[in-house]
């Protein structure tokens, strides 16, 4: 057995592998390259092997850092099945189609950009000189068919006319729907056959609703050989899913090659059980200034959790209970999609609202907006509650006019509850507000720009850095440590360089024999 890495290597996104038998190729997750548009845009363009000679896809999770190439994937010939857990399959039905309409909204937006710089060109006679606002509003108004809407119609028009270069999107909306034919959800600790000789068993990685470790063995007369693939690796004692597997089956049990994820390698989190004290506060002093908590989350997990952590307070009584909005049409499907998986979670969640009747996912004073108008209303509403919103990082969606309404405002406060990648909207925020809160909030607030407009940053911003869906170095070496796995060799991805390099050293002093592959590296089993 080979395994290739090409992607993930020495960075968080793209995770992409390939297991090659004599007779099998076997996909190990399908993801997107993410940040810089253009740069992920190159990136993701080109798939590292043609899907013709594929044999079968392993999904350790929905996630589209994980998922997000599977469509380019199915429409290039491939003939074989997308294994992963059920919850996963289901979550995919959401989160593809939402990365189509990014995708077709990413290409739309080259494509403007194209046809506005060619006609602004062509209307100052080639000369390097900036238009005046009249004629870019001209050429706006053109292209445009409304204030948000693009005149696709007549951008194509343009572009070839003048045999200009046109973006297609990665894939269409179309093409994610029929990828999601291609799934097979199967239960944890179900063994299925995935080629000859080879099987896979999923065991649960607690990272996010359906995500696992995948143990891959070829068993030739006798001779067994194991690759597991963990995926991403979630904390121990989270509410809703499980912990991260310690206990596998005993032909499990004896992994060859291990790929492991390393996202926090080098890092603490706070610990679990702060995460809901610590969040009483905030909500607690916000509601005594009178002000709202606007909470910037990933429609998959985070917002999830943050529900269940909302509704045990409300049931004891430990907030006042202000409405709860969701408002994010996809984080609402998904919630849906949790509401359906009642197998996949832990103890807690079983006792505290399955065996009294109720579903952690509703509750009286939590609602989900569903149009436009409701989210626009929801603006304006001057009267203390919290909101949830995509996107994550505050890089567009509705979060952004949430921020608008409220972020002069020092009774409101933006709850941080996600990773802020380098160069996002979320981090200008989070590192101003620090700096103006450091300098005791004295002066005149700091100014954000956005919509066109400035604004000052006077909500409180704090940020709550234990809800990380990743385990931290103590908890990934958890998982090697403290479960019944003997491992040989170990193949450090999904983490920035000093992550993955730093945690290779610290599993060095314990044993371990540990790579850091390069992408396009081979490793070979014997
Ligand atoms: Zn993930």
């Amino acid at each position: 057995m080979h395994l290739t890495f090409h992607g993930a290597t020495r960075e968080v996104t793209g995770s992409f592998h390939t297991i090659t038998t004599d007779h099998d190729r076997i996909v190990l997750d399908c993801g997107l390259f993410q940040g810089r548009r253009k740069e992920a845009e190159t990136k993701n363009r080109v798939l590292p092997i043609d899907p013709q000679v594929i044999t079968n896809i392993i999904l350790s999770h929905a996630h589209l850092d994980h998922s997000g190439r599977i469509p380019m994937v199915t429409k290039e010939g491939f003939n074989g099945r997308i294994f992963c857990t059920r919850a996963t399959a289901q979550a995919c039905e959401y989160l593809l189609r939402d990365s189509a309409k990014i995708q077709e909204g990413d290409a739309s937006y080259l494509n403007y950009k194209t046809a506005r710089n060619f006609l602004a060109k062509l209307k100052s006679g080639g000369s390097q000189k900036k238009l005046s606002n009249g004629d870019m509003a001209d050429i706006k108004r053109l292209l445009k068919a409304g204030n948000h809407r693009l005149n696709s119609e007549k951008i194509t028009e343009l572009l070839e006319e003048h045999q200009l270069q046109t973006i297609d999107p990665l894939y269409s909306m179309l093409e994610a729907e029929e990828s999601l034919s291609y799934f097979n959800g199967v239960p944890y600790n179900h063994t299925a056959t995935i080629g000859r000789d080879l099987t896979c068993t999923f065991y649960d990685a607690g990272h996010i609703l359906g995500s696992a470790m995948a143990v891959v063995r070829k068993e030739v007369n006798g001779q067994s050989k194991n690759v597991m693939f963990t995926g991403d690796i979630g904390r121990f004692d989270k509410p809703i899913i499980q912990d991260p597997t310690l206990e596998f089956a005993d032909e499990h049990r004896e992994i060859d090659l291990l790929i492991m994820e390393s996202t926090y390698g080098d890092r603490l989190h706070d610990p679990v059980k702060d995460m809901k004290p610590m969040l009483q506060k905030v909500l607690t002093e916000t509601f005594d200034r009178g002000g709202s908590v606007m909470i910037p989350a990933f429609a998959y997990g985070r917002t999830q959790e943050i529900i269940y952590y909302l509704h045990e307070l409300y049931l004891a009584g430990d907030v006042p209970r202000v409405p709860v909005y969701v408002d994010s049409p996809l984080a609402t499907n998904i919630t849906h999609v949790f509401g359906e998986h009642p197998e996949t979670y832990d103890e807690d969640t079983h006792q505290t609202f399955l065996e009294n009747g109720l579903n952690p996912f509703h509750f009286e004073h939590l609602k989900f907006v569903q149009t436009v108008e409701e989210s626009m209303a929801l603006n304006r509403d001057t009267r203390s509650h919290i909101v949830l919103a995509g996107s994550g990082m505050c890089e567009g969606g509705r979060i952004l006019h949430h921020l608008r309404h409220k972020i002069h405002d020092e009774r409101n406060t933006l709850l941080i509850v996600g990773y802020m990648g380098r160069n996002t909207f979320g981090r200008l925020i989070q590192d101003k507000a620090a700096a103006y809160e450091e300098a005791g909030r004295q002066g005149q607030a700091p100014a954000v720009r956005f919509y066109n407009k400035e604004y000052p940053l006077k909500a409180k911003v704090v940020t709550l850095g234990g809800f990380s869906a990743h385990g931290d170095k103590n908890e990934l070496t958890r998982v090697l440590k403290e479960s019944n796995l003997d491992v040989k060799r170990i193949a450090l991805v999904h983490g920035e360089e000093d992550q993955s390099i730093a945690f290779k050293s610290h599993l060095e002093q314990q044993g371990f024999e540990v790579t850091v592959p390069y992408q396009g590296q081979t490793i070979y089993v014997p």
